[in-house]
């Protein structure tokens, strides 16, 4: 897999689970869920993990992040 798309793939992952428990994603945030995909098994084929293995936590951050400004963006002008 290319480098770009295990980014995007896990700063899906990221943004998804902040989103899910209204966290704001940081650059504590990042690392930390790179930590926890990182244990999974070296067979196991969710892809995540993999591509966890090969990203950069700041990269992840700045795709991560700027999806959730924008996905905030657009609820704040949903609710004017
Ligand atoms: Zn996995």
């Amino acid at each position: 897999m290319r480098l770009i798309a295990c980014t995007e793939l896990v700063a899906g992952d990221v943004f998804q689970r902040a989103d899910q428990a209204g966290d704001v994603i940081t650059m504590t945030l990042v690392p930390r869920r790179i930590a926890e995909l990182a244990t999974h098994p070296r067979r196991c084929c969710c892809g995540l993990c993999a591509a966890a293995r090969a990203v950069r936590p700041a990269h992840v951050y700045r795709v991560a992040a700027a999806g959730q400004w924008q996905i905030y963006a657009t609820r704040a002008r949903a609710l004017r």
